[in-house]
C-alpha cells in the first residue's frame, strides 16, 4: 500500500502505513503554521481491503466542529465524488472504506485543482464576449486571473464575483462553474439581459499559491487573504492588492464573495450590517436577494447563519464589509457547506458539485430584478 498527496492540491502527511490495521495520517498546516483542516490524498494498493484511516490531528484543526457529523468525499476517477463512512471523537477522525480499485482518492470536499482552473478560463475564453485580464502574479508566479465579461459604458452597473479566497473551500470553485456557464449561455434570457445592463468582473480563484500548495486558508506566506482588505500589500498579500486596485478603476455596486463553512450545514449569506456606513437601502438590497435566492433554491436558507455584527463593530478587514464600507454596494459572502444542506440532505452526497453549480445559476436569478436598483 502506497499514500500519496504529491499533487496539485494533495496534502496529507504519513505517520504509519502498517500492512495491516489503521493507517495513521496527519493534516499539513498551512504556511504560517496557524490553519490545518483540508486534506486531499491518495491510496493505491488496498483493492478490496478494510482499510480504516485515522487522522490524528483532526481535534487540532482550525475548526474541529467541522467534522462533527461531517462525512468525507471519496473517488475512484475524481469527477465522481461521493461520501464515505467517518467519525471523530473530537480528536482523531476516522475513515472506514473498502476500496473496490487499485487507487482510491479522499478529501474533505471534492478538489479543484489548478489544471482544472486553466481549462476551465479556457473554456469561457472561446466565447469572444469574455476578457482575461491578468493583473499581476502571486507569491509563487501564478497568473492571478481575472475575467471580465461585456464592454464598461457609463450606463452599465459594475458586478464583481470572487471566489476562493480561502483555497480549501473548493465549493467556490465548483460554484464559479455553474455562475459562468449560465453567465456565458447565448441562449438564456436571464444573463442575456444581465449582460446588456450589466458588466461583471469575475476571479475565479483568488489564491492560487494555497489551491496549488493544498491550504485551507493562506497563501503562499500565511495571509488569509479575507482579513487582508484595509492594507494588503504586493509583499504579504499581492492577490487582495491587485483586485483591490482594479475595483477602484473599475468601482463597484454588487459585491459577491464565494467561501464554504466548516461547521455550519447550511448555504447562507453573511452580510454587512455592521458596518459603519451602513444605509437602509443597501440593507433592503441585501434582505431581498437573501428572499429571492431562497425561494429560487431551496438548497439556500435565511434561518440559519452568521450572529448579526452590531452597528459599528464590523470587521473592515474583510472583503464583504471593506466593499460595503467604501462603495455603498450591495456586498455579500455567500457560505456554503462542506457537510450537507440540512433543510435538503441528500446523504449520499452531501453538499456536492453538482449542487454548487446549481446554486450558482439561482444567483443570477436572483440579482436580475436587483440589477436597476444597485445604483
Ligand atoms: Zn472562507
Amino acid at each position: 500500500m502506497h499514500i500519496s498527496s504529491a499533487f496539485d492540491g494533495g496534502n496529507i502527511e504519513v505517520v504509519d502505513l502498517p500492512e495491516s490495521g489503521d493507517i495513521r495520517l496527519r493534516i499539513r498546516a498551512d504556511a504560517g503554521g496557524e490553519f490545518l483542516q483540508w486534506f486531499y490524498f491518495r491510496l493505491s494498493g488496498a483493492r478490496q481491503r478494510d482499510c480504516r484511516l485515522l487522522i490524528e490531528n483532526a481535534g487540532e484543526a482550525s475548526f474541529p466542529q467541522g467534522f462533527r457529523h461531517y462525512r468525507a468525499v471519496a473517488s475512484y476517477d475524481r469527477q465522481h465524488w461521493f461520501r464515505v463512512e467517518t467519525d471523530f471523537d473530537d480528536q482523531v477522525l476516522g475513515i472506514a472504506h473498502r476500496p473496490i480499485s487499485d487507487a482510491v482518492y479522499y478529501a474533505y470536499f471534492a478538489p479543484y485543482s489548478m489544471e482544472r482552473h486553466h481549462d476551465f478560463i479556457a473554456r469561457c475564453l472561446s466565447d469572444e464576449r469574455c476578457h482575461l485580464e491578468v493583473p499581476g502574479q502571486t507569491l509563487d508566479g501564478q497568473d492571478l486571473d481575472l475575467l471580465v465579461i461585456g464592454e464598461p459604458d457609463e450606463t452599465k452597473r459594475r458586478c464583481w464575483v470572487i471566489g476562493r479566497q480561502h483555497p480549501g473551500e473548493t465549493m467556490a470553485a465548483w460554484w464559479m462553474e455553474g455562475f459562468l456557464e449560465r453567465l456565458l449561455d447565448p441562449l438564456d434570457p436571464v444573463t442575456a439581459d444581465l449582460l446588456a445592463r450589466a458588466v461583471f468582473y469575475v476571479v475565479p480563484n483568488m489564491n492560487p499559491d494555497g489551491s496549488r500548495r493544498g491550504h485551507l486558508r493562506t497563501n503562499a506566506i500565511g495571509a488569509n487573504l479575507n482579513r487582508e482588505w484595509q492594507a494588503p500589500s504586493m509583499a504579504r498579500s499581492p492577490e487582495v492588492a491587485l483586485i483591490r486596485e482594479r475595483m477602484y478603476r473599475s468601482g463597484v455596486d454588487f459585491s459577491l464573495d464565494v467561501h464554504g463553512d466548516e461547521a455550519l450545514p447550511y448555504n447562507f449569506i453573511a452580510g454587512f450590517e455592521g458596518i459603519p456606513s451602513l444605509t437602509e437601502s443597501q440593507l433592503a438590497l441585501l434582505t431581498e436577494f437573501r428572499t429571492r435566492l431562497a425561494a429560487l433554491n431551496p438548497d439556500f436558507q435565511t434561518i440559519h447563519g452568521y450572529p448579526r455584527i452590531e452597528p459599528g463593530k464590523a470587521n473592515l478587514s474583510t472583503c464583504t464589509n471593506f466593499l460595503a464600507e467604501n462603495f455603498g454596494c450591495l456586498s455579500m459572502t455567500l457560505e456554503q457547506p462542506f457537510k450537507d444542506a440540512a433543510n435538503r440532505p441528500l446523504p449520499e452526497l452531501g453538499w456536492s458539485p453538482a449542487r454548487c453549480r446549481l446554486l450558482a445559476r439561482a444567483c443570477l436569478d436572483a440579482l436580475h430584478p436587483l440589477l436597476g436598483k444597485l445604483r
